[in-house]
């Protein structure tokens, strides 16, 4: 298995390069090559089996043998055993046939870490084995920061620095980055905003001199590994429902398109499923594509679904690769076209995606809608960013037989904010987490100073 550039023109690579690399070179993302079948009887042979090895069996021919299948294993089982739950992601029936998939057990309370639990040890594994060391930068308006740094904070081989823009983070967020104590973390809340922060994390990967050689890693989602990690949970949640002998649907609240498109790929290795349902925010450009053929950016909305708030979708460049049946040249000159004005895809391609795909947008008004009608109706409550699925499912669905499995991307501790919104008295923290408040914070103020940053982390990187 290699694996192969969106944009046609970078350097095929293995495995272990593709997780230390992030972005080709060429500006596109990488894909595998070829996709692994998942057969009827590999499905079947699944029934019944723990999520962890559900996890081993479906990602071990992307790994190709480049991690031996024992300590491949270990990893596995070490990063699934953070989760809180038994089941890792459970399943809550609502009703006779629409299921929530909760994908908020693990350290974090949100989805992004059945990702950053794998891909942390993964990319621990890699660097151990070569003798070198790592650093990691990101930025975070609040939510998928502490999802990195929990991934990488057992790992001996990297150090992680997180810039989040100061005073603009909730506290409970905030609080997920900075009470995390351990040597080879470090939280700097730059004086500006997430702009800001984002800028200069862009510039240090553009530019990374400031390191002396030692490798910059992203763990943002155009990681191919964060993709593998998360077809495991479309394909065990299938199979608890019934695969390869019955059909599901999902409905999945997306932003950078990453879920989502792990759910196709679960699909193209054979995954029985009949329909993606995209739910997006107001920040709707998958739903105008999809509905109006409007491949176009639009300014940028701060929603009650803050994760979700996104101009551009970063991993839908790898549908287009398979909708333009693997065509660099030709996804390469729509998404040049597309970066200075309004585009739109040709027929075939369009046509293509139609026949996997359905999306519905749901405004801030009816995400507090749905959290109250929800809970009337199942006595859940939903987060702001589940709620936008929970509706699109109803809105979207092909047909009411067919299950349809809602992905809850967070906890509704997490996104508090809408729930008090929404007329409830609030949600609170989990257990394991409601110390948090009283917890001792690290982190370092710096000015919004590219040169500032650099020169702390080469500093301080061990
Ligand atoms: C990141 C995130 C999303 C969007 O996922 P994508 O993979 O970017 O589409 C949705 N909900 C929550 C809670 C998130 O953190």
């Amino acid at each position: 298995m290699r694996y192969i550039s969106t944009r046609g023109q970078a350097p095929a690579l293995s495995f272990e390069e593709v997780v230390l690399t992030g972005m080709a070179s060429d500006g596109g993302l990488y894909v595998p090559e070829d996709v692994p079948p998942l057969s009827h009887d590999d499905l079947a042979a699944m029934a019944g089996l723990s999520y962890a090895e559900i996890a081993f069996r479906v990602m071990k021919p992307y790994v190709n043998g480049e991690i031996d299948d024992a300590t491949f294993r270990g990893i596995v089982e070490e990063a699934y055993a953070t989760f809180s739950h038994d089941a890792v992601v459970p399943l809550n029936q609502l009703d006779a046939n629409h299921f929530l998939l909760e994908l908020f057990h693990g350290p974090t309370l949100a989805f992004k870490d059945v990702a950053l639990q794998l891909l942390g040890r993964i990319l621990d594994h890699f660097l151990q084995k070569r003798g070198e060391r790592a650093v990691i930068m990101g930025a975070t308006s609040g939510d998928t920061g502490s999802a990195a740094i929990e991934g990488c904070r057992h790992c001996d081989n990297l150090d992680i620095f997180i810039l989040h823009p100061y005073q603009r983070v909730s506290e409970v967020q905030r609080r997920q980055m900075t009470t995390v104590l351990a040597d080879n973390v470090f939280n700097v809340a730059i004086e500006g905003n997430f702009d800001d922060a984002q800028a200069m994390v862009k510039a240090s990967f553009a530019d990374q001199g400031f390191l002396d050689g030692t490798r910059l890693v992203a763990v943002n989602s155009i990681n191919w590994a964060r993709i593998m990690a998360q077809i495991v949970y479309y394909v065990a949640s299938a199979v608890a429902l019934g695969a390869p002998h019955r059909q599901v649907s999902f409905c999945v609240p997306s932003a950078n398109f990453g879920n989502v498109f792990a759910g196709y790929m679960a699909k193209r290795m054979g995954l029985p499923v009949k329909q993606f349902i995209i739910a997006t925010n107001a920040n709707d450009i998958l739903h105008r594509t999809l509905a109006d053929n409007d491949f176009s950016k639009q300014a940028l909305v701060a929603t009650l679904a803050p994760s979700m708030d996104i101009v551009v979708s970063s991993n839908f460049e790898r549908l287009l690769f398979e909708a333009y049946e693997r065509d660099g040249s030709a996804v390469k000159a729509l998404l040049e076209r597309f970066q200075s004005e309004p585009s739109a895809l040709a027929e075939a391609p369009l046509a293509r995606l139609r026949e996997s795909f359905a999306s519905h947008s749901v405004s801030d008004a009816t995400i507090l809608e749905v959290i109250r009608e929800a809970h009337h109706r199942t006595q859940e409550i939903l987060d702001p960013h589940t709620a936008t699925g929970y509706r699109a499912a109803e809105r979207a669905r092909a047909d009411a037989t067919t299950p349809v499995i809602t992905l809850a991307t967070a906890h509704p501790a997490k996104f508090a904010e809408a729930v008090v919104k929404a007329g409830f008295p609030g949600v609170p923290l989990p257990p394991h987490m409601d110390d948090l408040l009283e917890r001792e914070e690290r982190y370092t103020v710096l000015p919004a100073e590219l040169s500032a940053v650099q020169q702390f982390v080469a500093e301080n990187r061990r």
